[in-house]
């Protein structure tokens, strides 16, 4: 219809289609190189008017520069007849410099003057969520349905994929800004694309991640030589822009088994692999690993079975008990509350598996609260065989941090009727204790409320003596590997003789754990323990065997 009619006439109909639309629509003369665009082109782009001479020169300045001879060439096969259809994907550059990702589609048609005009219109594709207008990538989508094509059709094709992440992003948005985290992202998306070659596609997915994927047949790229070259020229971005904050990036790498993989497997492992990354202290890269993978997917089922047990009344948990004796006399004076599990589809689960998981998830909480009252039930109703009774109860720092401990540990005592005298609170040894507030903040409340607290596993980890002092420990537990040390050599044996001098003079007790035999405790009373707790006295049971135990040896110790 608008064949052989004047430019003008057509300039005025797309004026009028011009305002109800997202796209721009535009007028490619290709005899007299002039280029028409509407108004609000000129504002996105470097072009400054809406009538643009010898275009295909001032086209340079928008379009992306490696895209510019796929353009020009497809123009060109217009404006000589051999096509009259125009459909690319390509990339501009705004006037702010960052990437535009847009499709442009048109059709030849010749008007009054027999010029050969390309009409046609520009969709932005971020604005169709295909493609990112912060860092012009394509999305995840497009990379879920490339990747699915290659699947299916030469998944020995490629060589691998890389999923890379920004280090503490959120991080970045919160503190910064999320225009600060939207230039690191471009940044980045630089970086990558700079550092790879044509045939590895790089796609920008969700939030701060990126996928690469190499289906080359040239040379082999190492994955690990790529990742190590993105990272220092993003360092050197970050140096040379003088960036107030230090950020680092992460990297999840699949490099084998693709056949029989869906996208879905594909997004699913690099995320695995990216947060293996981050897990063993972020700024590295981690390859895929099926074993870790499984056990990961054991630890998700654990944590599932976990969680259904709790809130089925917590149906095969239960609190085991063994006793702590005075060292000297023997006489059981207290036990240790010890948490165990058994689970329908597992079986009786150690705690060295089942409390990390329980930490990690947040679920250490519900069944810490659940310890504390089951052993604080007992500890009131022992005390009326063994009057200076105490129980001792382990927390985890995730309880520390994350709920209201000490209105628990209140609460309990309370309503269950003990005095703080009777409870030990057990916190293992650690760096942290000296300088995280919260933790601060508790050992503080426990003093005010006079409940005795235990350091735990002292000798496996930090073992500072200085903050011994600061925090005035009722009691310090010496870890079972430490004793072992010092039954071996002789070295280690003064270390613990005097440690528990130490111990003594900041006016703590000490409680030597993991005494198995007769010949353990002939030698290791002589370095002057208050307490022990090990096998030779008792192993952890359930609290009616305890019981029994109590009224049979309790009072008259071994
Ligand atoms: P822990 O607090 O140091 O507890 C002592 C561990 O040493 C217990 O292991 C106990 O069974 C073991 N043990 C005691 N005497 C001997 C001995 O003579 N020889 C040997 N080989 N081992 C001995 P268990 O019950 O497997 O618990 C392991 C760890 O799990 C505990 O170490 C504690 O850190 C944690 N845990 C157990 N129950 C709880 C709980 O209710 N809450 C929290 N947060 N952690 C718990
Ligand atoms: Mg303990
Ligand atoms: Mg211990």
């Amino acid at each position: 219809m608008v064949q052989n009619m004047p430019i003008e006439q057509i300039r005025s109909i797309m004026e009028v289609l011009q305002s109800s639309l997202d796209a721009y629509l535009f007028i490619l003369d290709m005899t007299s190189e002039v280029y028409y665009i509407p108004e609000k082109l000129t504002e996105r782009v470097a072009l400054d008017s809406t009538r643009v001479e010898n275009c295909m020169e001032a086209l340079k300045a928008i379009v992306y520069p490696s895209d510019y001879a796929m353009l020009a060439e497809d123009i060109a096969r217009c404006a000589s007849g051999e096509q009259d259809k125009h459909d690319l994907e390509y990339r501009w550059l705004g006037r702010d410099n960052r990437v535009i990702w847009i499709n442009c589609q048109g059709a030849v048609i010749t008007d009054a003057d027999g010029h050969r005009l390309l009409v046609g219109r520009v969709s932005e594709l971020g604005r169709q969520a295909k493609a990112d207008n912060v860092t012009g990538l394509r999305r995840e989508t497009r990379f879920r349905l490339d990747v699915e094509e290659i699947l299916r059709d030469r998944p020995e094709s490629i060589r691998y994929c890389m999923r890379v992440g920004i280090d503490n992003f959120k991080e970045i948005n919160e503190k910064d800004g999320t225009e600060a985290g939207d230039l690191i992202l471009y940044e980045l998306s630089k970086c990558i694309t700079d550092t790879v070659v044509e045939e590895v596609s790089v796609y920008r997915l969700v939030a701060d991640e990126f996928m690469l994927i190499d289906t080359g047949s040239g040379m082999v790229e190492q994955p690990a030589e790529i990742y190590n070259q993105i990272k220092t020229k993003i360092e050197k971005v970050i140096k040379g822009k003088d960036y107030s904050g230090f950020y680092t990036i992460s990297a999840g790498i699949l490099n084998r088994d693709f056949a029989g993989k869906s996208s879905e497997d594909i997004m699913k492992l690099s995320e695995f692999a990216l947060n293996e990354a981050k897990r063993k202290g972020k700024n590295q890269l981690a390859f895929f690993e099926q074993k870790d993978y499984d056990q990961y997917l054991k630890h998700l089922d654990i944590r599932k079975e976990i969680r259904r047990d709790i809130s089925n009344q917590f149906a095969g948990f239960e609190v085991y008990y063994q006793p702590i004796v005075e060292a000297g006399s023997y006489r059981i004076i207290g036990a240790e509350a010890l948490l165990r599990w058994q689970s329908k589809k597992y079986g009786s689960v150690s705690p060295a598996v089942m409390i990390p998981i329980m930490e990690e998830s947040g679920l250490i909480i519900p069944i810490g609260r659940y310890v504390l009252w089951e052993a604080a039930k007992m500890c009131k109703k022992w005390k009326k065989i063994i009057p200076e009774f105490h129980v001792n109860v382990n927390l985890s720092y995730v309880q520390v941090h994350k709920s209201d401990l000490m209105n628990d540990v209140s609460a309990c005592m309370q309503e269950v009727g003990i005095s703080p005298d009777s409870l030990v609170l057990e916190l293992t040894e650690s760096g942290s204790i000296e300088t995280d507030n919260r933790i601060q903040k508790l050992l503080q409340d426990l003093k005010d409320s006079r409940i005795n607290l235990a350091i735990d596993d002292f000798g496996t980890g930090y073992s500072n003596m200085r903050y011994l002092k600061e925090i005035q420990a009722k009691t310090v537990k010496l870890d079972r590997s430490f004793v072992l040390q010092a039954l071996k050599n002789d070295y280690d044996y003064m270390i613990i003789t005097h440690l528990i001098d130490m111990i003594h003079s900041l006016g703590s007790t000490v409680c030597m754990e993991g005494i198995e035999y007769d010949h353990e405790l002939e030698k290791m009373k002589s370095t002057k323990p208050d307490m022990i707790q090990g096998y030779l006295f008792g192993r952890p049971s359930p609290a009616e065997v305890f019981e029994t135990f109590l009224l049979e040896n309790g009072k008259n110790g071994q």
